[in-house]
């Protein structure tokens, strides 16, 4: 059956010395803990190898927050996917909003990302979701429909499976506008249909679809109890360890 998870996505936040302190925080919380879903950080590249040796990988996952669309060579300023792998992470986060929005990243860019990340046995959190403007005008459907074809169906069915989607309207990310529960299952459930109809329903029931936008430890639970929603990424709840656990513990 598929993982529930709860990602924090930590953006462009915390000096090294606060993510270090911040990772250190959340291990430390889950030390004492057995959650019920797996427990992922993405944070800067900045912070992964210092991150990776404070924290013990069996009870909390690292993650980056991007990768380069190329394996290595002259792209002055970007991090590769085998770079990434190198730190100790394991999964990383592709195609977010706003890597979209401020960084002009097309399908083609993302489907380069995409095989990338797995050739080096990162996981990617392929982010989905539609504008305000496209939900008020009722295509956020097919929005994000053409988002998962035009970025993850060239993969093979054993490929996906290696793939974890995060369904993020756009509307409600770092706004503190929640989509509602039901908003939420309604998209998840329509995602795992998409997902059915190009590689079966065994693959689509296997793949665990995040919600993100505004989650917090007050709408977790609601959030999670909606049967296709298997988890979160977080943004900013995910700067403080006790609103971060918050949302762990909504699993419980
Ligand atoms: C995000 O950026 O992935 C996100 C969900 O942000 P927030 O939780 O702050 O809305």
């Amino acid at each position: 059956m598929r993982k529930k998870i709860v990602a924090g996505n930590w953006k462009m936040n915390t000096t090294l010395p606060q993510g270090v302190e911040l990772a250190k925080e959340v291990n430390d919380a889950l030390a004492s803990r057995c959650p019920a879903c797996d427990v992922v950080i993405c944070v800067p590249f900045t912070h992964l190898a210092p991150v990776a040796g404070v924290i013990d990988q069996t009870k909390l996952g690292l993650g980056a927050e991007n990768c380069a669309d190329h394996a290595s060579g002259a792209y002055t300023g970007e991090v590769s996917a085998p770079m990434v792998a190198s730190t100790g992470a394991t999964y990383v986060i592709l195609g977010h909003s706003e890597r979209r929005q401020y960084y002009g990243e097309t399908a083609e860019t993302l489907r380069n990302k995409v095989a990338l990340a797995l050739e080096n046995n990162l996981t990617p959190i392929f982010c989905i979701g539609e504008v305000l403007a496209e939900r008020e005008a009722g295509s956020h459907f097919d929005v994000v429909k053409a988002q998962i074809e035009e970025g993850l169906f060239n993969l093979s069915a054993d490929q996906f499976s290696k793939i974890i989607l995060a369904y993020e309207p756009v509307w409600a990310i770092g706004t503190g506008k929640t989509a509602t529960d039901d908003q939420a299952q309604e998209m998840h459930a329509f995602i795992r249909s998409v997902i059915a109809g190009k590689y079966g329903q065994e693959v689509a029931d296997n793949t665990s679809i995040l919600y993100g936008g505004s989650c917090k430890p007050s709408n977790a639970k609601a959030l999670f109890a909606k049967p296709d929603v298997d988890g979160g990424l977080i943004g900013g709840a995910s700067l403080k360890a006790d609103d971060f656990m918050g949302i762990v513990d909504a699993w419980n």
